[in-house]
């Protein structure tokens, strides 16, 4: 080593992560709602045989790492990958890149646009730096397949079903596509039981009578939520909420987690330590 302090957390910032290996570096390069388009998966490629060790390396969170990169190849790298339209990823005390499923743009299942709603809010919240670290999911239906239960902000599709009486037949099969067992048909006619319903839309896409059909699309949103050492669920703030409540939620969540949130702490310990209710009544108000 040539003896020249490395800044390890301004390389942090530029989204190069230290290694084991001596002068060593993983690139991090942000990927929003796990799509990129063939051109920069070229170039990407490309980068990770010129400055890296010919390998990619895709996380757990969607985002893209080149691992490999030697400290005097750091800008070089990063220049040629920003000209391509590819940023680095975020690390440290910020926001993360947002994760989302393919949701209703290709899912059969999907309720919500998710790679709209994760974009707005890449647009807005990326990199901006917060006490610990913030992730934030966007996940299609109650299937969750990108566990907004375990993020510190979740965000989930759900749709309400409602019923046309007059169309139905009480022909059940809507009854066998719900896997929660809410709704029943009782002499012919369906009923849900709103209280186990999990509004995930499945019994609509069944029936073949019109008899069932979309009431309120939203979102249910998730908060606190935590993998890792110590793994938190997150807690139901809200259901049905529209973009406009996700927002509103969202950046009430960022003012709450910066005046109170204390150096190093997760949002979920946050909420642990001062009391859902506090916060509850200040985002929703
Ligand atoms: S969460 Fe739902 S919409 Fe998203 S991929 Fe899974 S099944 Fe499809
Ligand atoms: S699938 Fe439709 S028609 Fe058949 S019981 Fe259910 S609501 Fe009625
Ligand atoms: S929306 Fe889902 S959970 Fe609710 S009744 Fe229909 S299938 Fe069951």
């Amino acid at each position: 080593m040539s003896g020249k302090k490395i800044d390890v957390s301004l390389l942090k910032s530029k989204g190069f992560l230290p290694q084991r290996q001596e002068n060593m570096f993983s690139m991090r390069l942000k990927v929003v709602s796990g799509n990129l388009d063939a051109k920069k998966l070229r170039a990407i490629a490309d980068a990770a045989e010129k400055y890296g060790s010919g390998y990619i390396h895709i996380t757990s969170r969607q985002q893209i790492e080149i691992p490999f990169v030697k400290l005097e190849d750091t800008e070089a790298a990063r220049n040629e990958l920003e000209k391509q339209g590819i940023s680095a990823g975020s690390a440290g005390k910020r926001v993360r890149a947002v994760v989302a499923c393919q949701g209703n743009r290709v899912c059969r299942n999907g309720l919500i646009d998710c790679e709209n709603l994760a974009c707005k809010i890449d647009e807005k919240y990326f990199g901006e730096a917060v006490p610990k670290k913030l992730k934030i999911a966007v996940t299609g239906c109650p299937s969750a397949c990108v566990r907004p239960q375990e993020n510190d902000f979740g965000i989930m599709g759900n749709v309400k079903p409602e019923i046309l009486g007059e169309n139905c037949v009480g022909c059940k099969l809507c009854e066998k596509a719900c896997k929660v067992g809410a709704i029943k048909v009782l002499e012919d006619k369906a009923f849900i039981n709103t209280k186990k319903c999990i509004l995930c839309g499945a019994c609509i896409a069944a029936c073949r009578k019109d008899a069932l059909r979309a009431g309120k699309i939203g979102c249910t949103i998730f908060v606190g939520g935590k993998a890792g050492l110590q793994p938190m669920q997150g807690i139901k703030l809200l259901e049905l909420a529209d973009e406009e409540q996700v927002f509103s939620v969202l950046e009430k969540t960022f003012e709450y987690y910066r005046r109170e949130g204390l150096d190093g702490e997760r949002l979920g310990d946050l909420l642990e330590r001062m009391g859902m209710e506090k916060y509850r009544k200040e985002v929703l108000s």
